[in-house]
């Protein structure tokens, strides 16, 4: 099943446009769990009616140059991945979070109170995804092999059910039901790249001096990201440790270092 190019640039148009709407929304503190939702539902059908590009599917393919994939022309696919990574540097992984059609839809499934990561578990599974990165790299670029076609994220968004590879996805977002983004976490070269770059991100959640370090946000982050000195490469904006503070203004989404993360981070 083909896809043209018309839909295809409105599904980037649209990362495009509402990544700056989302960060002023988080920003404005009006980032709230419906709207949320509303995101995550428009992406994740956009997913099925466009599959969207710059999703890791293309990344793929520009590591592997195996070919146009259902998405932009590959040398744009680079620009797209740099514009990206310019961004989440700027804004954090909101396209992670809220925009993009496989996160979307493991964001969706994932149900409070499940699996959650502690610090260890978060050291080990980013030490995982970055070795399968490297992989990947080695896969397509001297054997051209494109390691991601296995898990067949092309054929669920096309719901080509008779597919060699559809079960595989369907496994994972399966297991996305009591383990929070299993494929993001694990297997996604593009959360790599944006991880990297969101360690540096100048706007993230941050803590201001209110907060009373009850670690309420700690209890309710799935990925392990809420403490104080967490550089946020995980972090993928879903706002539980916001609704889980019980003191108002004490995690904000900002640019600044307060008094109070400086502190914790050099405790
Ligand atoms: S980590 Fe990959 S799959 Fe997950 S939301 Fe980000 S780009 Fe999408
Ligand atoms: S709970 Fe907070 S720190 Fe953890 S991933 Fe969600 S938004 Fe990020």
């Amino acid at each position: 099943m083909g896809v043209s190019a018309i839909p295809q640039s409105l599904g980037l148009i649209y990362a495009l446009l509402a990544f700056p709407v989302i960060a002023g929304l988080w920003y404005k503190r009006m980032m709230t769990r419906p709207i949320v939702f509303l995101f995550l539902f428009i992406s994740a059908g956009l997913g099925f009616l466009l599959f969207s590009p710059m999703v890791p599917y293309q990344i793929q393919q520009a590591i592997t140059g195996g070919g146009p994939g259902p998405g932009s022309p590959l040398p744009l696919v680079i620009v797209l991945v740099a514009i990206f990574m310019v961004l989440t540097f700027v804004a954090g992984r909101i396209f992670c979070g809220q925009l993009c059609p496989i996160g979307a839809l493991q964001e969706l499934i994932y149900t409070d109170p499940k699996h959650k990561t502690n610090a260890a578990q978060k050291r080990v599974i980013m030490a995982f995804r970055f070795i399968w990165f490297v992989l990947i790299l080695v896969a397509g670029i001297l054997f051209s092999v494109a390691v991601l076609r296995i898990f067949g994220i092309k054929e669920f968004f096309y719901l080509d059910l008779n597919a060699p590879f559809f079960s595989v996805f369907v496994i994972l977002i399966a297991i996305s039901l009591f383990f929070y983004r299993p494929f993001c976490r694990f297997f996604c070269p593009f959360g790599v790249l944006l991880s990297l770059a969101a360690a540096k991100s100048q706007y993230k959640i941050r803590r201001t001096d209110a907060c009373t370090r009850c670690g309420a946000c700690e209890r309710a982050c799935p990925a392990a990201e809420a403490g104080a000195g967490d550089a946020k490469m995980e972090c993928y904006l879903c706002g539980r440790c916001i609704r889980a503070c019980p003191t108002e203004g004490a995690l904000m989404y900002s640019r600044e270092n307060t008094e109070t993360e400086k502190e914790d981070h050099h405790e």
